[in-house]
C-alpha cells in the first residue's frame, strides 16, 4: 500500500471518487490497455458525464463513443445498468455490494473494484494481474481459472482487503495489487529487483518465477477469410447494419462474406451485390484477431453495385457520425474516405 501511494501511475480516473467514473474506467479496461482507454474515457466523461446522461443517450451515440474498444455488449450493458440505476436508485450509484452486483454487465470483479475504490468497502477483486501477483507471492499452484485455484485466490484477496479495512485502505490495497501486476510483476520478465514484496515472495525466493502462475495452454487459433466491398454511388458509400443479437450488433459494416480458399473474388463480389469483377479493384487486406480467430479481410472497391438487404448509402460526413465496425473503418481510412 505504501508502494502504491508512492509509485502509482497518474491516471485520470484515479483523480476522482465518483463511482460512475470509476465504473466506466473499469469496464473499459477489461481486455484493453490503459493507454488506449485514456482518450476513450476522457471523451466519454465529457459527453456523458452522469448516469442520467448515459441512461438518456441514444444507443447509437453510446456505441459511437465505444467504437474501436470492441466487445460492444459492454457498452450496451453500461446503458442498461444506467437505466436500472435511474429507475431503482433514483440515479445514484448504489453503495450496497449486492445492489452493484445486480446491475447488468457487472460481475464480482467490477463490483469489488467500484465498492472498494469509490466507497472504501472491504470487497475483494481478482483480475489477471492480481491472480499473477498472488500466485507468485504465495506460491499458489494450479491454473488461476480453475475452480479450486480461483476460489483460493478470491479467499486470499478477501482476507487481504479485510485486513486493509482496519487502516481504511481497501482502495489502496486492491489498486496496489493490480498496479503491481500491471507495472512490476509482469507476465514475462517481471521486475523483481524493483518489487516492494520481493523479500516475501515465494516465487522469487524459490527461483520459480517463470513457472507461476500455471496458466493452461491457450486453444489454437483458427484462420478465417472474408471479402468486403466498398461500393460507392456518386459521393455515397454503401454500408449495411449488423442485426441485433450478433457480435457488433447494430454497427454498420461494409458488405462482406466469409469465403473458402477456393472461392474466387469475382464469385464473392457478385454474390455480395452483383458487382462485376472487371470493375472492382483490390484496395487492401485488413488483419485482426478476435478471441481465437485470426481474421483476414480482403477489401475491393467499385463504383457499381446494387443495394443490399439492410444496406444504406452514406455521405462521407455521415460516415463520421455512425458507429462502424472498427476494422472496416480502417479500410475506409486507407482509401481516405473517413
Ligand atoms: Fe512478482 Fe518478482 Fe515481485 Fe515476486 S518478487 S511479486 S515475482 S515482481
Amino acid at each position: 500500500m505504501a508502494w502504491f501511494r508512492a509509485c502509482q501511475r497518474d491516471l485520470p480516473w484515479r483523480r476522482t471518487r465518483d463511482p460512475y467514473a470509476i465504473w466506466i474506467s473499469e469496464i473499459m479496461l477489461q481486455q484493453t490497455q490503459v493507454k488506449t482507454v485514456i482518450p476513450y474515457w476522457e471523451r466519454w466523461m465529457r459527453e456523458l458525464p452522469t448516469i442520467r446522461t448515459l441512461a438518456e443517450a441514444k444507443p447509437e451515440r453510446v456505441l459511437k463513443l465505444w467504437e474501436g474498444l470492441g466487445y460492444y455488449s459492454r457498452a450496451r450493458n453500461l446503458q442498461a445498468a444506467a437505466t436500472q440505476i435511474v429507475n431503482t436508485h433514483d440515479g445514484e450509484f448504489p453503495r450496497r455490494y449486492e445492489d452493484i452486483l445486480n446491475l447488468p454487465g457487472i460481475g464480482r470483479y467490477t463490483a469489488g473494484a467500484v465498492a472498494s475504490i469509490a466507497f472504501g468497502q472491504p470487497t475483494p477483486l481478482v483480475d489477471g494481474n492480481v491472480a499473477r501477483v498472488l500466485c507468485r507471492v504465495l506460491g499458489l499452484r494450479g491454473d488461476p481459472k480453475s475452480k479450486e485455484t480461483s476460489a483460493a485466490l478470491w479467499e486470499t484477496a478477501g482476507g487481504l482487503v479485510q485486513a486493509a479495512h482496519a487502516n481504511e485502505a481497501c482502495s489502496e490495497l486492491n489498486q496496489g495489487l493490480m498496479e503491481l501486476g500491471a507495472t512490476i510483476c509482469l507476465p514475462r520478465g517481471p521486475l523483481c529487483a524493483h518489487c516492494p514484496v520481493q523479500s516475501r515472495c515465494y516465487a522469487y525466493q524459490n527461483n520459480c518465477v517463470a513457472e507461476l502462475p500455471e496458466v493452461a495452454a491457450r486453444p489454437q487459433t483458427t484462420a478465417r477469410i472474408f471479402r468486403a466491398a466498398i461500393i460507392s454511388s456518386g459521393e455515397k458509400i454503401l454500408l449495411r447494419q449488423r442485426p441485433p443479437d450478433v457480435v457488433n450488433a447494430r454497427f454498420w459494416e461494409l458488405p462482406n462474406l466469409e469465403v473458402t480458399v477456393s472461392e474466387s473474388a469475382s464469385e464473392t463480389l457478385y454474390k455480395l451485390a452483383r458487382v462485376k469483377m472487371e470493375i472492382a479493384k483490390p484496395v487492401c487486406v485488413i488483419k485482426h484477431t478476435i478471441t481465437r480467430y485470426r481474421i483476414q479481410t480482403e477489401v475491393y472497391e467499385t463504383n457499381s453495385g446494387t443495394s443490399i438487404s439492410g444496406g444504406n448509402f452514406f455521405t462521407r460526413r455521415e460516415l463520421h457520425d455512425i458507429p462502424i465496425v472498427s476494422f472496416h473503418r480502417k479500410a475506409l481510412q486507407k482509401i481516405g474516405l473517413v
